[in-house]
């Protein structure tokens, strides 16, 4: 039995180093692998799920200057499977066992029990390892390769006690990362016209961000919420779903229309955006300004694809990013001088919003 792999592309990885450009980490010869080792997350319990967990280490590991998550695999409690360095290429899990050692972190902190479902994968990755491999590799844990807690207690006996999984067959996942579409529909979700989820851009994701702060979400920000979808929203979105009572794959991140209408009380796009916004006045946009306006023609901008210009928000205080991204908007239009000043009126607001 060959075990279900979701693909760096199907999970959204970033490019290797974050840089289209990089080749990414040396690839090994499965010939120069005898080893198995088992990894945790660390002390503190993991809570997220789905796409979020491989994100989340992604970053991790990238801001640590690394090419992209340091293990092989990662595998979560719901027993998917996530590909990090995969089968090919040279790990950053244990010093001295990264070419000879596939390094597989199971989803979990602390004192957290691995579920059924997640030492099953485990052990299929095991498996297959070691029919890709010719050889039994030997099982470890962290602890055996370097002075660490991890993989913490309880996945350390398992591992000594042979790693033993019954009765369990890992769900199907996506195992062709050809860089098609098929990938990307897992992550992302197009509703009336409109994509959610990692990635996806526009002012309706500032506003499910904005929507989910204003739910009490907020604590999953650093920064934001933007215009971008990113991890932040995802997590955002993850704990609203749960917080409605969904869970496993209802509660990944990704919206759904239900939820998506219970949020924001109505489901943007074609159906409502298409309604006519008349020209509030001249006078609501300029120095000093501060008002819903600003924030709904910041919006549009960075709808319309201007959202270069703004380096936080749109919001409701008019900024010098609303007044040059106004000014390109304009000059898109063919318009100079007087015409292309960086303050709408009723020409700019009608091509705006058409
Ligand atoms: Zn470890």
């Amino acid at each position: 039995m060959s075990v279900s792999i979701i693909s760096r592309a199907a999970w959204g990885a970033k490019p290797w180093d974050n840089d289209p450009q990089s080749s990414g980490p040396a690839t090994v010869a499965l010939s120069s692998r005898t080893e198995f080792f088992v990894h945790y997350d660390g002390a503190s319990h993991i809570t997220r799920t789905g796409y979020a967990i491989p994100r989340a280490i992604e970053a991790e590991h990238l801001a640590q200057g690394w090419a992209g998550i340091g293990y092989n695999f990662v595998v979560s409690q719901a027993g998917e499977i996530f590909e990090g360095r995969g089968w090919t290429r040279q790990g950053a899990h244990c010093p001295g066992h990264n070419v000879s050692g596939i390094g597989v972190q199971i989803a979990i902190g602390g004192d957290q029990e691995p579920t059924t479902a997640a030492l099953a994968a485990c052990r299929a990755l095991y498996d297959e390892a070691c029919a890709k491999t010719g050889r039994p590799l030997a099982k470890k844990g962290h602890r055996d390769g370097i002075a660490t807690q991890c993989p913490g207690t309880k996945l350390y006996a398992w591992v000594q006690a042979g790693m033993p999984a019954k009765g369990y067959t890992p769900p199907t996942g996506d195992t062709a990362p050809s860089g098609g579409t098929s990938g990307v529909a897992r992550y992302q979700v197009t509703i009336n016209g409109l994509t959610y989820g990692y990635g996806a851009q526009g002012a309706h994701v500032t506003a499910v961000g904005e929507a989910l702060v204003a739910k009490g979400f907020g604590s999953y920000y650093q920064v934001g919420p933007g215009p971008t979808w990113s991890d932040a929203d995802t997590e955002a979105y993850a704990a609203y779903q749960r917080s409605l009572g969904y869970s496993g794959a209802d509660a990944d991140g990704v919206p759904g229309e239900s939820s998506l209408r219970s949020l924001l009380g109505t489901l943007p796009g074609k159906t409502t955006t298409t309604a006519k916004t008349p020209f509030p006045g001249a006078d609501k946009f300029g120095a000093g300004k501060s008002n819903a306006y600003v924030t709904k023609l910041g919006e549009r901008l960075v709808a319309r694809g201007y959202g270069r210009f703004y380096k936080v928000g749109p919001g409701p205080k008019w900024s010098d990013a609303d007044r040059n991204a106004t000014r390109a908007f304009q000059q898109a239009q063919g318009w100079s001088g007087s015409d292309a000043d960086g303050y709408p009126g009723p020409q700019t607001w009608a091509r705006l919003f058409a």
